[in-house]
């Protein structure tokens, strides 16, 4: 019997951009599992395999804790985090660039520009390693949301923040300056210790993921 404590544990997003693709890519590579939707904690049918599913932001530090032995997450939010973790593979869903923007009619038309200026963003750590590689100094207004909306409310003078169709800053009067990170969903690893067998089952995982990919190209 399989005590389950030895459960190999997955952190996927609760509710969001990546939770249906995630959850789509573990059922394509043979795993089963019944009541997603409603529990916190899930138990696969066919091995020995449980789902935690948690808020994004959360995942890189249970990795790297090594609450979860595994974990699919964006990139960005693994950098963001600069989180002590391995990463396996890159996936191909959840693409998105964190880029610069401001508004269209604005003083300030490319990044050379930013000198001086409020940038607001969720992501202070890459943003913060972007401005020091450029050699530019600017503050930064960390906000948790609705960073869209930062320049109107005359909190910054330009953003950073996730984009992939670029609807949402063309709604808000901005314009794109430059992407700064660019991003993908990842397949991260634990550093802390992990069982033989957890070892062999992620192998399988991979060789499987693998499999995955090309059949769906
Ligand atoms: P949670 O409640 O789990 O914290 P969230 O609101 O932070 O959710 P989502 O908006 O679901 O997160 O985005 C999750 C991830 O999806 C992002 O971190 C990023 O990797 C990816 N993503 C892909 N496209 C976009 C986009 N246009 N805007 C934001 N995130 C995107
Ligand atoms: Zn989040």
């Amino acid at each position: 019997t399989l005590d389950s404590s030895t459960s190999l544990r997955i952190a996927v997003q609760k509710s969001g951009r990546l939770t249906d693709k995630t959850l789509n890519l573990l059922e394509g590579i043979g795993l089963k599992f019944d009541d997603y939707k409603r529990s916190l904690l899930v138990k696969c049918r066919n091995f020995d395999v449980e789902l935690l599913l948690i808020r994004d932001d959360d995942i890189p530090e249970y990795v790297e804790d090594g609450v979860c032995d595994l974990g699919f997450v964006g990139a960005n939010t693994v950098a963001e985090d600069e989180a002590d973790v391995t990463i396996l593979r890159g996936l191909d869903y959840g693409v998105c660039r964190l880029s610069i923007a401001a508004p269209k009619a604005g003083d300030i038309q490319s990044a050379a520009d930013l000198n001086g200026k409020r940038i607001a963003t969720s992501y202070p750590v890459l943003t913060r390693k972007f401005l020091e590689s450029k050699g530019l100094s600017a503050d930064i207004v960390t906000l948790s949301g609705s960073v869209e909306i930062a320049p109107r409310l005359e909190i910054a003078d330009v953003i950073t923040d996730l984009v992939s169709t670029g609807g949402t800053l063309k709604a808000n009067g901005l314009q794109e300056l430059e992407t700064i990170f660019d991003s993908e969903t990842q397949l991260v690893k634990t550093n802390k210790p992990l069982s033989e067998g957890k070892q062999a089952l992620i192998e399988k995982f991979l060789q499987r993921i693998e499999g995955y990919q090309k059949a769906e190209k």
